[in-house]
């Protein structure tokens, strides 16, 4: 059925949910200017906060377009995302189509049996030339048993399902859950924190007393630091697919975040009480994206632009600085202590010192795009922009005896930036530390736009974090595996130079015996390391299967020494020390 909701507008119809339909079916009008005979409607290839090109055009078909009268419109492709139409004078256009990205990802769309979720970038169109500020209307067309869980707005005086978006920037930054789900909301700083989850069987009264607990109390802590509230409404969506699913991750929105989370992260830890031990992090960090990268947003991406990559220098910032306040707004919303908050910090070192090699995270953001794959980049900038958050966040407190800190700078930018309508750039940002911590474009030049291993030592014990380095000597057998095959374990690659090779071992074969260790079990490495730490350079038989026969050779143990960095939180840390952490990660 056509629709004609705004006369001028642009209007959209989604249409989910028929018996045995995994399809979503999208219909869009467009009005057309007198005279104009082309119009170029695209879909965009990327989604906001998901730094990568999708190409939403790929899972279209069955697209067709037609005037008012329902007369067809001649139409073709005119690149991969983009449909040209002849207008053939026609006030308005419409178009339709089926799309069904059917996939568990964020950034995607899926239809199951009695529910489906999707992004707008995957479904609606946008008119090219116009700008994005254009209003518009959109239609959920679900069965009547379905519920909708959307940011997006109620038009007024509308029927169940119409909502209205002020502009497109608006309408595809809303993802919605329709179909059968868990629904409830909680109330924060005066507005409501809705929370749906699919399945409904997840929602147990368990999973909803610490979910619901821990979003009061994130929240809570959030708009105490960024001085309150942006809007006023937010919507947690959580998808928790027990048989699709054995990862978490999330996607920021300006108004709600879309979770995918394993049903094991969800429940509740038994011995503690509390949501699993990522879960916490991960709503917190999507909710403090609300300000971080929503508002506060690197210039590189002010406006979006949905046709081509926008890569910035910032996501350290963006990311890694947004994983800093979650693990801050954790403690202070009471959900962890401080040692909790340095055990975090001290994963994230880890993280980093386990890193192939130092990586700029200045072009590691940039990078994001195009997935290297020689290290991990695409994650390297969360733990390392954490840390560089944390280090700044005590030079600061420092240099101005705990009269300012971190939160002053990002409310700065909020108020300079987003307030005004703009984006901020790594300069811009330099100029509001600046003023409270001189030492900033030293700090940036070394460790953030540079390679130099980070300052823990001279920085973290101001805020009373004591650093402990510490060498292992840990024998080697230089293979990669990944599973176990006929009583050993099957060898991807072998390292060059390691006692693998220096016996003759290839990728292909299956490794069953390193001295007195067999490799049957799981945990062989462990037994090796321990039996051979300090056995370098004696002989060792090695036994494999290579080419069908089980051949066993004698090479020499070699042994590497692994460096690690540790924290703790130091119970004797001075006064202007423990302050500085109280600052940052007290209640
Ligand atoms: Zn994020």
């Amino acid at each position: 059925m056509p629709c004609a909701l705004l006369a001028q507008g642009i209007s959209y119809r989604v249409r989910a949910g028929g018996a045995g339909d995994r399809t979503f079916h999208v219909h869009a009008e467009f009005p057309v200017r007198a005279g104009q005979d082309t119009l170029l409607i695209s879909l965009p290839v990327w989604s906001p906060g998901s730094y990568e090109i999708m190409d939403y055009a790929r899972y279209v078909h069955t697209f067709s377009a037609s005037a008012p009268d329902g007369r067809p419109l001649f139409w073709d492709k005119r690149d991969p995302s983009t449909w040209r139409i002849a207008t053939g004078a026609a006030g308005r256009v419409s178009v339709d189509f089926e799309t069904d990205p059917d996939s568990v990802a964020l950034e995607l769309s899926r239809i199951e049996p009695g529910f489906a979720y999707f992004n707008g970038t995957n479904l609606f169109p946008y008119p090219n030339g116009v700008g994005f500020d254009f209003p518009a209307d959109v239609v959920l067309d679900v069965p009547g048993d379905w519920r909708i869980a959307t940011g997006l707005t109620p038009a007024p005086g509308g029927e169940r399902g119409h909502y209205r978006a002020a502009s497109y920037h608006d309408l595809v930054d809303c993802p919605t859950f329709l179909g059968h789900f868990a629904f409830d909301s909680v109330m924060v700083d005066g507005r409501p924190v809705r929370l749906a989850v699919y399945p409904d069987s997840a929602l147990t009264p368990a999973v909803w007393d610490s979910v619901s607990e821990a979003l009061r109390r994130i929240a809570a802590a959030e708009d105490r630091i960024m001085g309150g509230e942006p809007d006023s409404g937010y919507t947690v969506l959580i998808y928790a697919d027990p048989e699709a699913l054995d990862w978490a991750g999330g996607l920021e929105h300006h108004n709600s975040q879309l979770d995918a989370i394993a049903m094991e992260f969800l429940a509740p830890d038994r011995k503690r009480g509390v949501l699993g031990e990522f879960t916490r992090p991960l709503l917190a960090h999507e909710f403090f994206h609300l300000w971080n990268v929503k508002r506060i947003r690197p210039a590189a991406m002010w406006p979006y632009d949905y046709a081509h990559a926008q890569p910035t220098p910032l996501l350290w910032w963006s990311e890694g600085v947004t994983d800093y306040y979650a693990d801050v707004a954790l403690a202070r919303g009471g959900l962890w202590d401080q040692d909790q908050f340095v055990a975090a910090a001290a994963e994230n070192v880890q993280q980093v010192e386990g890193a192939a090699e130092i990586v700029s995270v200045e072009d590691a953001s940039v990078d994001t795009w195009i997935h290297p794959t020689w290290v991990d980049e695409a994650q390297y900038y969360y733990p390392k922009g954490s840390l560089l958050g944390l280090m700044l966040d005590i030079e600061i407190r420092s240099a101005t005896g705990g009269r300012r800190s971190l939160d002053d700078v990002m409310r700065s930018l909020l108020a300079d930036f987003w307030l005004r309508g703009r984006g901020f750039t790594t300069a811009d940002l330099l100029e509001r530390i600046r003023g409270w911590y001189p030492g900033v474009d030293d700090f940036y030049g070394r460790y953030i736009r540079g390679r130099e291993p980070l300052p823990y030592d001279s920085v973290l014990p101001l805020a009373g974090i004591a650093v402990e380095r510490h060498e292992n000597r840990v024998p080697i057998v230089g293979v990669s595996t990944d599973r176990t095959e006929g009583g050993g374990v099957l060898v991807g690659t072998v390292v060059p130079g390691s006692l693998a090779d220096e016996v003759g071992m290839a990728a292909g074969d299956v490794l069953l015996r390193v001295g007195d260790v067999e490799t049957a079990t799981p945990l062989w490495p462990l037994a090796f390391q321990s039996r051979y730490a300090r056995a370098e350079g004696q002989p060792i038989a090695v036994t494999f299967r290579h080419a069908g026969r089980i051949v066993t050779r004698t090479g020499a143990v070699q042994v590497r020494t692994l460096r690690s960095v540790a924290l703790r939180r130091d119970p004797h840390a001075g006064p202007a020390a423990a302050a500085i952490l109280a600052g940052i990660a007290g209640r």
